[in-house]
């Protein structure tokens, strides 16, 4: 039986956080430690080093997933540690993770096998407390909302037009839909609330996109909560929560400092939802490595239909950064898969489906290249793998245009990626990357819609009522024109329809509801069904954590 993860985690030869900080070139003064393994990083740091030359942006994405599993975050830890192997001075930026998840069904998000940053256990628990400041945040002007609401609500607040829903960080169906203040007038006026998971809160957008804690609270003060009986909007400022969230985001709003288990240093940072958000690392942590390091790992969530082209054109855009290199990982087992392989098959060795299932991937090779960004794809390798399969990915990749790479970092962690380090840093180095946004800001809001349904999906239209197309008239008409599009649809097909594999044409993009995040400064496009609050499964994982007589976490992956 090789060890689970959270075995080799527990075994990790850790430095102490301020030796890490070191290696990052960050002094003892200026990390503030959170026991002896995390530390964040003062905003004196990060203002002293603003000034230094951008190191090179390695951005990890993959084909959509399949339950198969790819291992973006797997990959982004062990390329990281490849890069170091090599000589290179490379960082890693990965997303903190949700608690919701942990007790469902999803893996953790500290990568696996020999590429894992750790602790792992605090990671994916309460790490260094920033889930929990943005929860109270967002609770405080949920509060603060129906308190206005309670002492005669001379904003004029439409009771039932509040769109400030409330959050907890927790998997939990049963909040969805609730009814608040019921129980007399002393608690306020009945009326129709509920709750999505903490990572979907535009707080979290907001702080993930920030660049210091002034651009945070006027993002805060910017965010619409609720509308009048005239629809006119009710903002976050006018109910003066800002700069009392801002005190208490003050922390969260730096970046924490872990290490991988061959103790290169990592920054984990923000986790905004990959569906209603734009689902990457935060802008501080990613532009502040970018001053540390010659390299920067960094992942974006789900597909590179969803997560490459919201990191390129709403974080690069904002952030003004561009990428040098794109790793597009792909495994055997999901070729198979796209290739119509049952899950409970893939342990056959079975060629002809790899190449029946490479269709999704191609098509995302050549997404990722339309931005302008060199390409490469990193076979993460699992040990069922045969040398045929392996094989059949490579050469089909070469057919277009592109070369595919073999990883084993998860089994042999730098050992396994020193190949695919070489490569990317070659890539990078050459500087071919000819970085630009798909869609200009001044593109009309359903022009650009239609931009990502049309280059990224390939679908042939974007279906939209006129009530829609109406509303970002409006918005347009109020000044948010500028805004970019964040598209939320399902991540397992490039079409809307979940159970269409491989690479559609010809297909239609319905948009089922707009809605504005005027803070985190993007404008929400839904497409079919999308969850802001996900339920347990029928056996959650919650049931076999627990601690071992040595106190040990057992079960947590
Ligand atoms: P993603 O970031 O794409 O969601 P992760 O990197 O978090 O994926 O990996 C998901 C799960 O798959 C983890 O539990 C990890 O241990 C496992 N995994 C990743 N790569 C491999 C591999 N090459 N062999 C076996 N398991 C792997
Ligand atoms: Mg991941």
């Amino acid at each position: 039986m090789p060890l689970t993860d959270i075995e080799i985690a527990r075994a990790a030869k850790k430095r102490p956080i301020q030796e890490i900080g070191e290696k990052a070139g960050i002094g003892a003064a200026d990390l503030l430690p959170y026991g002896h393994d995390k530390a964040k990083v003062s905003q004196r740091f990060i203002d002293s080093v603003k000034d230094r030359p951008n190191g090179k942006l390695i951005l990890v994405t993959a084909i959509n997933p399949t339950p198969a599993g790819e291992g973006k975050t797997t990959t982004t830890v062990g390329l990281g540690d490849g890069l170091n192997a090599i000589g290179k001075k490379a960082m890693i930026c990965i997303r903190e993770a949700s608690l919701g998840p942990n007790f469902g069904m999803k893996g953790g998000a500290a990568g696996g096998g020999y590429a894992q940053i750790v602790p792992m256990e605090d990671m994916n628990l309460h790490f260094t407390g920033d889930f929990h400041a943005i929860t109270s945040a967002h609770s405080l002007l949920a509060a603060m909302i129906d308190n206005h609401i309670y002492w005669g609500n001379e904003l004029e607040i439409d009771i039932r037009r509040v769109v400030w829903r409330r959050v907890v960080d927790m998997n939990d169906r049963a909040l969805r839909q609730i009814t608040a203040s019921l129980g007399g007038v002393a608690n306020g006026f009945p009326r129709e609330a509920g709750f999505d998971i903490t990572v979907a809160s535009e707080v979290m957008a907001c702080l993930c996109l920030a660049t210091d804690l002034a651009d945070l609270q006027r993002r805060l003060g910017d965010m619409i909560v609720a509308y009048r009986r005239d629809r006119t909007p009710i903002y976050c400022r006018d109910i003066k929560a800002d700069g009392a969230m801002t005190v208490l985001l003050k922390d969260a709003m730096q970046p924490n400092l872990v290490q991988t288990l061959e103790n290169n240093p990592a920054f984990v940072h923000g986790g905004p939802f990959a569906n209603i958000a734009h689902g990457c690392n935060s802008v501080i942590a990613t532009t502040t490595a970018l001053k540390l390091a010659d390299f920067v790992v960094t992942e974006a969530g789900f597909g590179a239909d969803l997560g490459a082209e919201k990191f390129m054109n709403i974080k690069c855009r904002k952030a003004g950064i561009a990428p040098d290199c794109v790793v597009l990982v792909a495994t055997v087992r999901a070729m198979k898969m796209n290739g119509g392989v049952a899950k409970a098959d893939l342990g056959a060795e079975n060629v002809e489906a790899v190449k029946a299932g490479c269709a999704n991937l191609g098509r995302h090779i050549g997404n990722v290249k339309s931005f302008g960004v060199p390409v490469v794809v990193a076979i993460n390798h699992f040990t069922g793998d045969t040398e045929a399969e392996v094989q059949a990915v490579k050469d089909y990749v070469q057919t277009q245009g592109s070369e595919a790479i073999v990883s084993k970092h998860w089994a042999d962690g730098s050992k396994g990626s020193e190949a695919l380090a070489r490569r990317v840093a070659e890539i990078a180095e050459a500087g071919t990357a000819n970085f630009a946004p798909i869609y200009p800001d001044d593109m009309p809001l359903f022009q650009k819609i239609e931009t990502i349904a049309k280059r990224i999906y390939h679908a042939d239209e974007v279906l939209a009522d006129k009530k829609i197309r109406d509303q970002l008239r409006a918005w347009e008409e109020q000044g948010y024109g500028a805004l970019p599009i964040c598209m939320a649809k399902t991540q397992y097909s490039f079409s809307t329809d979940p159970n269409l594999r491989g690479a559609p044409t010809g297909h239609s993009v319905p948009v089922r509801e707009v809605r504005l995040s005027a803070g985190a400064g993007f404008v929400v496009v839904i497409c079919g069904e999308i969850m802001t609050m996900p339920g347990l499964p029928r056996v959650p994982s919650a049931e076999k954590i627990g601690l071992n007589e040595a106190g040990e976490i057992e079960g947590l992956f």
